[in-house]
């Protein structure tokens, strides 16, 4: 039977409760058990797929096609087990499930409410799944005190009694504020968070408590006090240097200790953290450092590439180089020459984007790496603008565009169902819905032997995950294939280029799908690391 560790959030939100669950996913798995960790949105949309990247952040999608919350890639790259679509859930395919069955009749006659059958469909879709694990982390989305989190929090709370008793625990995770007036931590917003979750019947067994200093004795006492919690159980979280820090942090506080013994579990001998070491000791002590434009359009939020950065940390990690990554508007490269801003640069990343703006900047910062023979890395959209780019300015084809932007006598990206039907010309949305409607999830490529990409993952044949509704227009291969843009990876029926790359450039690699899902901090992304080792090859240049 599996045991369960419920984590929510209190006082503010982005404290780090996704890093904080994946962090107690690795430590536990470092002392031997098998962990599943899942997640629950409390919001309306179906899920984050329709979310704006600078709203939401970045949209983390599964081998199993689900576009899922981005704590889900804390989750794999920290535990390196692939999540599933049904590792999360939001409010919204909640409702969707119960509303379907109640247009159905399921209900035969009743009143459909929030307890039971909400609260009833949070419950079992905690509990399915789980044989075989030793623990399930649970992360429940937001802070306690959300309207809309009440039914998760209620459902959580009805299963600490539907469970075997001692067989679910609570954390907590909370901040205590500096305020530098009084030259105190504060306790006051945990006591008062903690409150909130005790009136909904909750009493958490951890406090997780975020700070940016030692916690000193008498506030520890005080916070186990007033939140009803054993000082052991008082969990000092504070600011580390780099985030896979996070699992040795927590372990020196006692936390994985803790959780064992709130179970009545005997920890037994300490965890092996070694390979977290390892990276530690190669993010602290880098050999030298290369410089990575990342020309997007949602540089706004950090959050929206979070997968990409980290990869692109994994790289570092993988070649001892710090990587620092300068984040630029491609709009910018519409009105202002790229060359003062890319001039310096080791590495230029474009990657994935919807829509028409800012496009053309990315097109010319692919003219500007092609040109300068500086290493390139276009991901999804940062492909297909580098096709559009080599159309237009090598293979003479000046209306080159996508129809994602409208009509174009020059489809060089489409949809699929246009040019498999010929080519047309007309532009179309994606009939009907938005939502959950693009190619999704894990597809297979077969490489060309020989290829730069063969080499790089030592294999011709590969599986990666997409989430794209346009893709490249094979019937325009010949044409770029004569001048010099090698189509080096394709659908395993022939249909669909999912690589692109120039063999007379340094480096220089499109991929249509998003290797930055599947790298991980012990297992960096081979396309990744060799993207880096091009840009440490070009920092010796400029
Ligand atoms: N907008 C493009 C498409 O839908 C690219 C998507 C992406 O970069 N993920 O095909």
């Amino acid at each position: 039977m599996a045991r369960y560790v419920f984590i929510t959030g209190g006082v503010v939100s982005s404290l780090g409760k996704g890093l904080a669950s994946a962090a107690l996913g690795a430590l536990l798995q470092a002392r031997g058990h098998s962990v599943r960790l899942r997640k629950l949105d409390p919001y309306l949309n179906v899920d984050p797929g329709t979310m704006s990247p600078t709203q939401h952040g970045e949209v983390f999608v599964t081998d199993d096609g689900a576009e899922t919350d981005l704590d889900l890639g804390h989750y794999e790259r920290f535990t390196g087990k692939a999540a599933t679509r049904q590792d999360n859930i939001t409010t919204g395919r909640i409702y969707q499930n119960i509303i379907a069955k109640e247009r159905r009749g399921d209900y035969l006659g009743g009143t459909v409410q929030v307890i039971p059958h909400v609260t009833d469909a949070i419950k079992s879709f905690v509990l399915e799944g789980n044989e075989g694990v030793d623990f399930v982390l649970v992360e429940i989305g937001g802070t306690v005190g959300d309207i809309e989190g009440l039914p998760f929090f209620e459902a959580i709370r009805q299963l600490g009694n539907d469970l075997p008793r001692g067989d679910a625990i609570y954390i907590h995770l909370t901040l205590l504020p500096w305020i530098p007036s009084a030259g105190e931590l504060k306790t006051k917003p945990t006591q008062h968070s903690v409150k909130e979750l005790r009136s909904i019947g909750i009493q958490p067994d951890i406090l997780l408590c975020r700070c940016d200093r030692p916690i000193p004795a008498d506030e520890r006492r005080k916070l186990g006090l007033f939140c009803n919690v054993r000082e052991s159980a008082v969990i000092e979280a504070r600011d580390v240097e780099t985030i896979y820090d996070v699992p040795e942090a927590y372990h020196r506080e006692g936390l994985d200790t803790e959780v064992l013994r709130a179970f009545g579990l005997e920890p037994g001998p300490a965890p092996d953290l070694s390979r977290w070491r390892t990276v530690t000791h190669r993010v602290k002590n880098p050999e030298g450092e290369v410089t990575i434009a990342i020309v997007g359009k949602y540089t706004g939020l950090k959050d929206a590439y979070k997968s990409l950065s980290e990869a692109l940390a994994h790289g570092g990690i993988a070649n001892t180089v710090k990587v620092n990554l300068d984040w630029i508007e491609s709009e910018i490269f519409e009105r202002e020459d790229p060359a003062p801003f890319l001039e310096h640069v080791h590495g230029i990343l474009v990657p994935g984007g919807f829509g028409q703006r800012g496009a053309e900047g990315k097109i010319r910062a692919a003219t500007f790496a092609r040109e300068r023979k500086v290493p390139y890395l276009g991901i999804c959209f940062g492909m297909q603008m580098a096709v559009i780019e080599a159309a237009r300015n090598l293979a003479g084809i000046p209306d080159a565009n996508s129809t994602e932007f409208g009509p174009t006598p020059e489809p060089l990206v489409g949809l699929m169902t246009e040019w498999t039907k010929g080519n047309q010309l007309e532009s179309r949305r994606a009939d009907g819905d938005l939502g959950g409607t693009m190619r999704l999830g894990a597809y297979e490529a077969r490489l060309k032997p020989g290829s730069r990409v063969a080499d790089i993952y030592g294999s011709d044949d590969i599986w990666e995950r997409h989430r794209h509704r346009y893709e490249v227009n094979a019937a325009y291969r010949d044409r770029l294939e004569a001048n010099g843009l090698i189509f080096s990876g394709m659908s395993p029926d022939g249909s669909l280029p999912e690589i692109v790359e120039y063999e007379d450039h340094p480096w220089f690699v499109g991929v249509q799908f998003h290797p930055e899902l599947k790298s991980r901090p012990f297992e960096p992304h081979p396309l990744f690391a060799r993207f880096v080792e091009a840009a440490k090859a070009q920092s010796r240049l400029v």
